[in-house]
C-alpha cells in the first residue's frame, strides 16, 4: 500500500489490526512492525486505544525488537541464558580495543590500505568501520564472503575489514556470550525460525496478520525475515505500507526499492495507492514537487494524491546571517503563539547538523521560546555533571578497598570546581589562604593543593570553614557516604554492592537534586544547564542499573571501566524531562512519522542540504551494498543515490507541516541557500534572485520595552505619545524596564559629597599616582572593587618580590626557593602554568644578574620593602619601596621591581610619578626604622618580566634636583591627593588604557557603558 505523506498510512495500519480483532482474531495474533522505536510506541498507543484491553505481547514493535523476541524464545527453548543486545557504545569499545591491540603489536592486525592507516586510531574511522561491518552483516555476508568480494572487486579495505569482522565476531562471542550485534539480530532470528520448527510454531505459528508501517525503511535483512515468516507460517496475511519518497534510514541500510519493487518475493498481492492527502493544496503541492526530484524506484501513483482542500501557507525566507535566521524564526514562533494562539507544542523546527541545531536552541531559549530537551550529543562519561561523579566513584572505590588513604590532589581540585563542588575561584582562594595560614601556624609546610585534598577527609574541620567551605563539605559528605555504601572490609567489596548503589548514595549525599530541580524549573540559561546536568546524572544512574542487570555480580569498577571506555553517545528511550508545552527541535529523521500545524525547516543551505558527500566513502560500505544488490555502481550512480536520499530527507521535513510551512536559509559571503528553496517556492520568471527578508525583532517584553524607549525620543509627537502610553501600561503591570524610575539615565547622583571632607587626610600610594593620572574614573571604580578578584600573574609578581627581598643571592639559590614556594600559588596543571613557570625562572635569572652588576657598580643594599610615610599638608604619601641601595659616597637610589610586560616610554621616565614619589620620600627623610641619608641620586625601574627585553632592563630617573622644576614630584603628589579626595572623577579615554580596562562596561566614554 503506497501513500504520500498524510494519506493515512498509519491509520490504515491501525485499522487493519483493529478490523482483524473485530473479526475475532486475538490481538497477539497480529504483528504491527514500525521503523523506529518511537514510531512503534506511537502505533502501540493508537492500537491499544482503538482495540482496548491488554495483550501478552506488544502490539507494535520494531523489526529488531521482534527479532530479539524470537532469539529470546529460542534461548528459552534451548535452556540457554537470555540473549542481550550490544549497544552502540559497546560495539565501539570492542572495535577500539581490537584496533589498539593491533597498533601496539599485541596481536597481528589486517593489512589496511596505506591511505587509511593514519586514520586508524580515530573515532571517525571506527564509525566507518562499524558501518562497513554492519552493512556486511545485514546483507548476510560472513567474513569469508566479504573477503571474496574484496578480492573480486580489488577492494583491499573489504579484505582487511573481513579479517576484522572475523576477529570482532570471535571477541564479542567470547567476551559477552549471548550478546548480539543489532545488525545481526534479524539474520539470526530468520535462521533460528528456519532451522527450528518448534520455535517457529511457538513464536509465529499463531500469527494471522503482519502489517509493516513505514516499509520504505526496511533493510534486506528485514525483508528476508518477512520471507521466512511467510514460509514457516504460510497462512499469515501481510500488508506493507509506506512511501518510497520518504525514506530517512537509508544511511543505516534502509532501501526504499524493497517496498517499491522487491516486496513481490513475499507474494503476489495487489498494490493499493491511497488517493487522498489530508494536507491543504498548497502544502500538498510543495511535497509533490519535492518528491518529483527523487528518482523513480517503482510505481509513482502515490505522488498524485488529492489535497483535502484549498489553503495552507508556505513561506521561503532568506536572511543575512545565522543569528538573523535564528532571531527571525524565534520572532515568527512567538508571533504565532502570542497573536494566533498556536500552542508551543503545535510547532516544530526541523534542522540538520549539530552546530545549527545548538545555535537555534540557544536563540530560541533566549527569546523565551520553550524548546524540547536536546538528544544526547556526548558520551555520558563526558557530560560535565557526570565526569566528577565517575571520578568520585574511583576515589571512593580506592579508599574503600584500602588502596589509598588519601584523595589524589588532582582529583580533589577537579572535584571542588566541578558542577558537584561548584566552588568559584574566589572561594577556592580564600580556602587556600585559610588552610595555609593554619598550616604555617602549626609549623607545617604542605602546599595549599595538598591541604585541600587532605581536608576533604577531615569532617571535623568542615564546619569551621564557614560559607567558603560549602564545596569541601559537599564533596567530603559524598566521599563518606560513598565509602560507606561500598560496605568493604579487608580489601573486598561488600556483598551485593553495585556501582548503582554507590552512585545513588553519593548523589543523595550531594543534596543537589532539590536545588538543581528548582533551577531547572526557573528556566533561563542556568535552568537549561541544570536541566541538562540532571538528565546526565539520571543517564549515568540508569546506565549503572542496566549494567547491574546485564552483568549481575560485576564489580563497581567493571562499570567504571565500561562507561569510561565509551566514545559514542548512547541511544536511550528512557524518560527525559517531559516535553510539555514546548516547540520540538528535531532532525528530519526524528520528525518522520509526526506532524505539526506549523513547521519551520531551517538552515537549508547549499552543501548541507543536500549534503552530497558520499557516505561510507572511506571503506566503501555503500559500494558494498550496491555490489551485493547488483545495482549499477560507479561514482555517478553513487552521487545520484546520495542526492535522491537527501531529497527524501527534505521531502520528509517539508511534509511535516499540516497548516503552515516556513523554509529559511542564509545568504552571506560564506553561505549560499540550497537549490531546494526554488523547488518549494519557484522564483517568478522575471526574477533572477530571491530578495532578503526583513528581520523583525523578537516579540519579547524586553525587545518591546527597548523599542518603546527608543520611540519616546522620536521626533514624531504621535509616536512619542503612543510610546509613553504603552510604557505606562507596561509599567503598571510591573514589566521590568518600563518604569522611568528604573532608567539609569534619569537617575540623579545619589550622593555628591566629596570622598573626603575638607579637613580629612588623604592617603596617596606612590603606585597609584600614574594610574590616577591616566584615567581618574578607572582609578575610582577599581578602588572600590571594579576589577574583580586577581589570580595568577600578580601572585607570581608577589612571589618574585618576596624572593628578591630576602637578600642578594645567586640564581641557583633563588631558583631553589622558587621551586619550594611555587606550589603555593595553586595554579592548575597545563601549558599556561608551565609557561608562567618559565617566565618566573627568567625573572629570577635577571634578578641574579642585576645583583652582580649592581654590586660591581659599587651599590650595596640598604633596605628592602622599607615602609615610607611623608605628610604634605593633608595629603599623606605612604607605601613601601622594593629596595634602597647606597654607595660609599652616601648617595641613595630607590629600585622598584617590575614583573609585567610593559614599560614606560624612555621620554616619560624623568617624570615617572612613582619614582618621583620615592625620591621625595628619600629627600623628606620619610622612612621608618631605616637610617636613610637624604641624598637621593635618582630612582629606577628594574624590569624583570617580559618588558626586560634583551638589552636594557633598568630605567633610571635622574635626581629631582636635576629637573627644571625640582618641585614637580611634590606638586604632583599633592595635586593628585586633592583630586582623589574630590567628588568628580573624569573618564579619560585612550587606546592604551581602555583596551584592558576592567570597568569599560560602567564607563560613559564607552558604548557598552553609556547604555547605563
Ligand atoms: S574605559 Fe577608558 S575612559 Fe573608561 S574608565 Fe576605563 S580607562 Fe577610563
Amino acid at each position: 500500500m503506497l501513500g504520500a505523506p498524510a494519506t493515512g498510512k498509519s491509520t490504515v495500519a491501525v485499522e487493519l489490526v483493529a478490523g482483524h480483532v473485530d473479526d475475532g482474531v486475538r490481538p497477539d495474533q497480529c504483528l504491527l512492525l514500525a521503523a523506529s522505536r518511537r514510531g512503534a510506541a506511537r502505533l502501540r498507543d493508537r492500537v491499544t486505544a482503538r482495540v482496548g484491553g491488554t495483550s501478552t505481547e506488544p502490539l507494535a514493535r520494531t523489526f529488531p525488537s521482534f527479532g530479539f523476541g524470537v532469539l529470546r524464545a529460542a534461548a528459552a527453548l534451548a535452556g540457554d541464558p537470555p540473549p542481550r543486545l550490544l549497544s552502540g557504545p559497546e560495539q565501539d569499545v570492542v572495535l577500539r580495543e581490537l584496533l589498539a591491540g593491533h597498533a601496539s603489536g599485541e596481536s597481528v592486525g589486517p593489512q589496511w590500505p596505506e591511505r587509511v592507516r593514519l586514520a586508524l586510531p580515530t573515532r571517525a574511522f571506527r564509525a566507518e568501520l562499524r558501518d562497513l561491518l554492519m552493512r556486511a552483516v545485514e546483507l548476510g555476508l560472513g567474513a569469508d564472503d566479504l573477503r571474496a568480494l574484496g578480492l573480486q572487486h580489488g577492494r583491499d579495505e573489504w579484505v582487511a575489514g573481513a579479517e576484522l569482522l572475523r576477529e570482532y565476531d570471535e571477541v564479542t562471542a567470547l567476551l559477552t556470550p549471548g550478546a548480539f550485534d543489532p545488525a545481526l539480530i534479524l539474520g539470526a532470528a530468520a535462521s533460528a525460525l528456519e532451522g527450528d520448527d518448534d520455535l517457529a510454531r511457538s513464536v509465529v505459528g499463531s500469527l494471522r496478520l503482519v502489517v509493516v508501517d513505514d516499509a520504505q525503511e526496511m533493510t534486506p535483512a528485514a525483508l528476508h525475515l518477512l520471507q521466512v515468516l511467510r514460509s514457516v507460517s504460510p497462512g499469515v496475511g501481510m500488508v506493507l505500507l509506506g512511501d518510497p519518497d520518504s525514506a530517512t534510514q537509508t544511511f543505516r541500510g534502509g532501501d526504499p526499492t524493497l517496498l517499491a519493487r522487491e516486496w513481490a518475493v513475499l507474494g503476489d498481492g495487489p498494490t493499493v495507492v491511497l488517493p487522498q492527502s489530508h494536507r491543504p493544496e498548497r502544502l500538498r503541492d510543495v511535497a509533490r514537487s519535492v518528491a518529483g526530484h527523487i528518482g523513480v524506484v517503482g510505481d509513482v501513483g502515490h505522488r498524485r494524491a488529492e489535497a483535502v482542500g484549498e489553503g495552507g501557507s508556505v513561506g521561503v525566507h532568506l536572511l543575512r546571517s545565522v543569528s538573523q535566521e535564528c532571531g527571525f524564526i524565534a520572532a515568527r514562533l512567538r508571533a504565532a503563539h502570542l497573536l494566533d494562539g498556536v500552542p508551543w507544542s503545535d510547532m516544530a523546527v526541523v534542522v540538520r547538523g549539530q552546530s545549527r541545531s545548538a545555535a537555534l536552541r540557544r536563540a530560541l531559549q533566549t527569546s523565551g521560546v520553550p524548546v524540547t530537551a536536546a538528544e544526547a550529543e556526548l558520551p555520558v562519561r563526558d557530560e560535565p555533571a557526570v565526569r566528577p561523579l565517575l571520578a568520585l566513584l574511583q576515589v571512593v572505590s580506592d579508599l574503600a578497598l584500602g588502596r589509598t588513604e588519601d584523595v589524589p590532589v588532582e582529583a580533589a581540585l577537579d572535584l571542588l570546581v566541578s558542577p558537584l563542588g561548584a566552588a568559584d575561584p574566589v572561594e577556592l582562594r580564600r580556602l587556600r589562604r585559610t588552610l595555609r595560614r593554619d598550616e604555617l601556624e602549626a609549623g607545617g609546610g604542605r602546599t595549599s593543593d595538598e591541604l585541600l585534598a587532605e581536608v576533604l577527609l577531615r569532617p571535623a574541620v568542615h564546619d569551621q570553614l564557614g560559607v567558603e567551605g560549602r564545596s569541601i563539605q559537599r564533596i567530603g559528605r559524598m566521599i563518606r557516604e560513598g565509602v560507606e555504601a561500598c560496605g568493604a572490609s579487608t580489601g573486598e567489596w561488600g556483598a551485593g554492592v553495585t556501582a548503582e548503589g554507590i552512585l545513588w548514595a553519593m548523589w543523595d549525599a550531594s543534596r543537589l537534586a532539590g536545588p538543581w530541580r528548582e533551577s531547572a524549573l526557573a528556566g533561563g540559561a542556568a535552568g537549561a544547564r541544570a536541566d541538562r546536568d540532571l538528565d546526565a546524572v539520571l543517564a549515568v544512574l540508569r546506565a549503572a542499573a542496566t549494567h547491574a542487570e546485564r552483568l549481575p555480580g560485576s564489580s563497581p569498577e567493571a562499570f567504571l571501566h565500561h562507561v569510561l571506555g565509551q566514545d559514542v553517545p548512547g541511544d536511550t528511550l528512557a524518560a527525559r524531562a517531559p516535553a510539555g508545552e514546548a516547540v520540538s527541535l528535531l532532525t528530519p529523521q526524528s520528525a518522520a512519522g509526526r506532524h505539526w500545524p506549523l513547521v519551520v525547516v531551517a538552515g537549508v543551505q547549499e552543501g548541507s542540504w543536500p549534503d552530497l558527500r558520499l557516505r561510507g566513502s572511506l571503506l566503501g560500505s555503500q559500494d558494498l551494498v550496491d555490489v551485493v544488490r547488483g545495482r549499477e555502481g560507479g561514482h555517478r550512480a553513487a552521487l545520484a543515490a546520495v542526492r535522491h536520499d537527501e531529497t527524501r530527507l527534505f521531502h520528509v521535513a517539508v511534509s511535516r507541516a499540516s497548516r503552515s510551512l516556513l523554509v529559511t536559509a542564509v545568504r552571506s559571503e560564506d553561505e549560499q541557500p540550497s537549490p531546494y528553496l526554488d523547488v518549494v517556492d519557484p522564483l517568478p520568471d522575471d526574477a533572477d534572485r530571491r530578495e532578503l527578508s526583513d528581520w523583525s525583532h523578537p516579540m519579547t517584553l524586553p525587545a518591546l520595552v527597548g523599542a518603546l524607549r527608543r520611540d519616546v525620543v522620536d521626533s514624531d509627537p504621535r509616536r512619542r505619545g503612543a510610546a509613553i502610553t504603552s510604557l505606562a501600561r507596561l509599567a503598571r503591570d510591573g514589566v521590568p524596564g518600563a518604569d522611568p524610575a528604573s532608567w539609569w539615565v534619569l537617575r540623579r547622583p545619589s550622593d555628591d559629597r566629596p570622598r573626603r571632607g575638607p579637613e580629612d587626610p588623604v592617603r596617596v600610594g606612590p603606585s597609584s599616582i600614574d594610574g590616577f593620572g591616566s584615567c581618574q574614573l578607572k582609578w575610582a571604580l577599581t578602588k572600590v572593587g571594579g576589577d574583580g578578584p586577581t589570580i595568577g600573574q600578580r601572585d607570581i609578581g608577589t612571589l618574585i618580590h618576596e624572593i628578591a627581598a630576602e637578600g642578594d643571592r645567586d640564581a641557583a639559590s633563588m631558583r631553589a626557593t622558587l621551586d619550594e614556594r611555587w606550589p603555593r600559588l595553586g595554579l592548575p596543571r597545563g601549558w599556561p602554568t608551565d609557561h608562567k613557570r618559565r617566565l618566573a625562572e627568567q625573572m629570577v635569572a635577571r634578578l641574579a644578574r642585576f645583583f652582580d652588576e649592581n654590586s660591581a657598580a659599587g651599590w650595596s643594599r640598604l633596605a628592602a620593602e622599607a615602609r615610607m610615610r611623608v605628610v604634605l599638608g593633608r595629603v599623606v604619601l605612604s607605601g613601601s619601596v622594593d629596595r634602597l641601595d647606597v654607595r660609599p659616597t652616601g648617595e641613595v637610589r630607590v629600585i622598584d621591581y617590575k614583573t609585567g610586560s610593559s614599560k614606560p616610554r624612555t621620554a616619560d621616565v624623568p617624570r615617572h610619578a612613582q619614582l618621583g614619589a620615592y625620591q621625595l620620600a628619600v629627600e623628606a627623610g620619610g622612612f621608618e626604622g631605616v637610617d636613610v641619608p637624604r641624598n637621593a641620586s635618582g630612582a629606577a625601574l628594574l624590569h624583570l618580566g617580559k618588558a626586560a627585553g634583551k638589552s636594557t632592563s633598568m630605567q633610571v630617573q635622574p635626581p629631582l634636583g636635576d629637573d627644571e622644576d625640582p618641585k614637580w614630584a611634590h606638586d604632583l603628589v599633592v595635586g593628585t591627593g586633592e583630586l582623589m579626595a574630590g567628588a568628580t572623577f573624569v573618564a579619560t579615554p585612550s587606546d592604551d588604557v581602555c583596551r584592558t580596562c576592567p570597568v569599560r562596561t560602567s564607563c560613559p566614554a564607552q558604548a557598552e557603558g553609556r547604555a547605563l
